[in-house]
């Protein structure tokens, strides 16, 4: 089967999260660029039997490039105090891997009789009087829109393509920190498009994906009974529809994907939309690096407090220098306090919610 990706490729596959790719043949240690925290083992055994081989249909292509990519990564790293040491744009554009997401497309041709009530607006003029100090009592006209409400019953026999549903048991996560893709500029799958980059196969069959279809499809039939009534609105849509023909197609999504390490060494992946260019990812301030400025602050203090009581204790032979070991005191206690303001802002900035740019 993976023969019809008409480029050298093989099967690969996370030992940490169990997301399973399609990958250039020298691509097939890569890093995982899902979690990042394991290298792909290339699967050997068994591969034909794997579900979803086939390549996709369609396939959405890149059109952030990677300078563009770069870019957007700068500015993701950029603003954050007392960033994490592994949180910088070199590291960060050094480690990008392009990748697509799978996702299904089902047409479908519907019979099916379906019942509503559709809405109407309609214009209302009313008065209302209003009474004022200066002029006394006034008329005012007022317009109002109301809906008339209708019963409607009628059959259905349509054709819908492309209507989507998710390949990816976490299609909804991802959708949500990348936001949503334009389809119509889909192209046919060709051989190149896997030359730099890994796809993720599927994880959810058709089957499983058709019960996120259907309402989809069912709210579309909706707004057409709506439009065909010529009415403004429609509520209690209910049908019962009869699918036959349905077609998948699989389109894949591109995306760039990076990460940096936090203070527990944990990988933080850093995606971007391949298409629209929007970064998702956590910006966190270090909490160690706070600390080891707030230790350096406190360790200069504690030595401007010691040239203090040296300079205290010479003054009682040399009364001057009593003054100076005063000033330099103080000195010692407000740097002393500064110590705090490292620990406070990377706080305060790490209270902030994860943002997407
Ligand atoms: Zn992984």
């Amino acid at each position: 089967m993976l023969e019809l990706w008409e480029t050298e490729v093989v099967v690969a596959v996370c030992p940490h999260c169990d997301w399973r790719y399609v990958v250039p043949t020298e691509k097939a240690t890569l890093r995982c660029p899902h979690c990042f925290a394991a290298d792909l083992e290339p699967v050997v055994d068994d591969v034909e039997q794997l579900p979803y081989l086939r390549p996709p249909e369609l396939v959405t292509p890149f059109t952030v490039t990677k300078a563009v990519a770069d870019k957007r990564i700068e500015e993701f790293a950029d603003g954050i105090p007392f960033a994490p040491r592994d949180l910088n744009p070199e590291t960060l554009r050094s480690r990008v891997q392009r990748l697509y997401l799978p996702m299904w497309l089902v047409d479908s041709d519907v019979m099916a009789t379906w019942g509503a009530e559709v809405g109407f607006d309609y214009n209302v003029v009313s008065h209302r009087e209003r009474y004022s100090d200066g002029s006394g009592w006034d008329t005012q006209q007022v317009q109002e829109t109301r809906i008339r409400w209708e019963a409607r019953v009628g059959q259905l026999e349509r054709h819908y393509d492309n209507v989507v549903a998710p390949a990816l048991e976490q299609h909804a996560a991802m959708e949500q920190a990348l936001g949503a893709y334009a389809l119509d500029v889909a192209q046919p799958y060709a051989a190149g498009d896997l030359a730099r980059a890994l796809a993720r196969l599927p994880d959810r069959a058709p089957e499983a994906a058709w019960a996120d279809a259907a309402p989809t499809l069912q709210a579309a039939a909706g707004e057409e009974c709506r439009q065909a009534a010529s009415a403004d609105h429609i509520r209690q849509f209910r049908w019962s529809p009869t699918y036959t023909g349905q077609h998948w197609t699989l389109l894949l999504l591109p995306l760039y994907a990076t990460y940096y390490l936090d203070d527990d060494a944990e990988p933080r992946p850093v995606l971007i939309n391949g298409q629209s260019g929007r970064v998702f990812g956590v910006r966190r301030a270090s909490m160690q690096r706070a600390q080891h400025t707030a230790l350096i602050i406190v360790a200069i203090a504690a030595v401007l407090f010691l040239l203090s009581l040296v300079a205290g204790v010479a003054g009682l032979a040399a009364p001057p220098l009593l003054v100076v070991g005063g000033i330099g005191g103080v000195l010692a206690l407000c740097v002393g306090l500064g110590g705090i303001i490292p620990i406070f802002r990377a706080w305060q900035f790490n209270r902030k919610p994860v943002e997407t740019l």
